[in-house]
């Protein structure tokens, strides 16, 4: 295959069919012990009648495919990987092997408390940090994700709403929100009421004031906001919001700037989410297991779903199912132990002060890269930022170069593309999350590629609406490539 004319990487080849007739992985040897014959194990009319159409391949062969599919597609462990609003971290490797410890991941979510003592202790302890962390009192680890933490919240303030007799009927998104949002409170049952941004990329407080009434429920926030500027006026909207009656809501899914310096609690907020998988230890990507622990103000926690673990006088640790306004279950059982475990882990290795230079050192990587991007691409708010900002691509369409096309470029520098297309209130925008894991060195790269696609787009535009150059698959129909999903191997004709 010819080497890529514009990298100097050379494009992989697929290979899918790997099968060959009678290879094998492993032989059992014959059976001689005895054994009732196989009629009486299972009758002929339950069995096959012909071999399943199974690839033919050695244990070699195999171990060869999956490990080459893996590095097809690019990950946080082989390079830098920007993707605003979803904090790819790297995540520390230690934290794996405690999360595989027998005695942790081989419990039965069956067992009697008694005999989990030691696990429900570190869910406890971690919903207790998560509380201090956030300014909250109680806690809930179920929700599987971000998005369930929020409908999980917004049925809770429904629940306390309708107990009060004034059930209200809708919540108040900003323009910058996360999709999950609107979803979530549509799928609680509220109508969404939008409300826009000003100049500053923050909550317009006057159009604010025209949509508060005495139907809305909830104010649903994201902090930072997804244009990674602080609301510098939280305050003041949360008193607003609930002399109007409402509760407020915070999207904590990227907790990354705020740890050990704000608390969401104390700036107003009745009930935050965090996503375990983004801000604490857990990689993701590629649809989970995810963690999104919902926390409350004390006035919310009766509705908390059930059971809540409890720690009693004596010291042990109950589940506690006895609570008449839970809003019931939302998991089947507790939650995904496994990601609470990393989440666990990386708490109490980093250490109140650690997290706090997690946080600083999130929003200095940040801030570093959009001051030495700001002249070469158009920044459209100024001030400093926080874990993220957002850039425009805007002014390269005069050579016909969309934000699109500088996203697919970056992957021929090794680099995953940031998060294009949202904020929507950006237009061509490219929201850049570099996280506190990357290094002056790592960051100067991305500067140094950024600089070159923006070269590029001046001098060969057509360069840059053709990558990638240098991946095993080029630009990919995207629309088929979601319509016509091919999620495992079928056998061929
Ligand atoms: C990631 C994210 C969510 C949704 O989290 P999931 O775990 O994917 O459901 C919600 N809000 C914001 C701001 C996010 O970044």
């Amino acid at each position: 295959m010819a080497e890529d004319e514009h990298s100097g990487r050379q494009p992989e080849k697929l290979i899918f069919e790997l099968s060959s007739p009678g290879r094998r992985g492993t032989r059992l040897p014959e059976i001689d012990v005895p054994s009732r014959p196989l009629d009486e194990l299972l009758p002929q009319e339950s069995r096959r009648s012909e071999p399943p159409p199974l690839p033919q391949v050695s244990e070699a062969d195999t171990v060869r495919h999956f490990t080459r599919l893996s590095t097809l597609n690019h990950h946080v462990d082989s390079g830098f990987y920007p993707l605003g609003s979803c904090t790819m971290k790297y995540n520390p490797k230690f934290h794996e092997s405690l999360a595989r410890l027998p005695g942790l991941c081989g419990l039965h979510p069956f067992q009697p408390a008694e005999t989990v003592q030691g696990t429900l202790c570190l869910m406890y302890r971690l919903g207790r940090w998560l509380c201090e962390i956030s300014g909250l009192d109680e806690i809930t680890l179920q929700p599987a994700a971000g998005a369930h933490g929020e409908l999980t919240g917004l049925l809770m303030i429904r629940a306390l709403l309708t107990d009060r007799g004034d059930p209200r009927s809708k919540v108040i998104i900003p323009d910058s929100a996360h999709g999950t949002n609107p979803a979530s409170a549509r799928i609680a049952g509220y109508g969404v009421v939008q409300v826009r941004s000003n100049e500053k990329g923050q909550v317009d407080v006057e159009a604010l004031k025209r949509v508060l009434d005495d139907q809305v429920a909830a104010l649903m926030l994201t902090v930072p906001n997804t244009l990674g500027l602080f609301e510098s006026q939280i305050v003041q909207i949360a008193e607003m919001v609930h002399r109007a009656g409402g509760m407020m809501y915070m999207d904590g899914a990227n907790l990354n700037a705020l740890l050990g310096l704000v608390r969401p609690g104390d700036m107003g907020f009745d009930v935050v989410h965090f996503n375990l998988h983004k801000t604490f230890s857990s990689p993701h990507g590629g649809g989970g297991p995810g963690s999104g622990p919902l926390g409350v103000k004390k006035e919310l926690a009766p509705y908390l779903p059930v059971p809540v673990i409890v720690k009693r006088e004596e010291g042990n640790f109950v589940l506690d199912a006895d609570r008449p306004r839970s809003i019931g279950r939302v998991q089947a059982f507790y939650g995904n132990f496994a990601v609470m475990l990393r989440a666990y882990a990386y708490l109490r290795s980093l250490g109140p002060e650690g997290l706090r230079r997690v946080s600083e050192n999130a929003i200095i990587n940040a801030n570093y890269l959009m001051r030495r991007l700001q002249p070469v691409f158009d920044l459209p708010y100024q001030q400093h930022c926080q874990h993220e900002f957002v850039l425009s691509g805007k002014k390269f369409r005069a050579q016909g170069v969309r934000t699109l096309d500088i996203a697919k470029r970056l992957l021929d520098f090794g680099v995953h593309a940031p998060t294009i297309y949202f904020p929507q209130i950006v237009s061509e925008a490219l929201m850049i999350e570099p996280t506190e894991t990357e290094s002056r060195q790592s960051l100067d790269a991305f500067v140094e590629a950024m600089v070159s696609i923006a070269g590029e787009a001046e001098s060969d535009p057509q360069l840059l609406k053709t990558a990638p150059h240098s991946t095993p698959l080029a630009r990919l129909d995207e629309v088929k490539a979601a319509q016509d999903l091919k999620l495992r191997w079928q056998p061929e004709g």
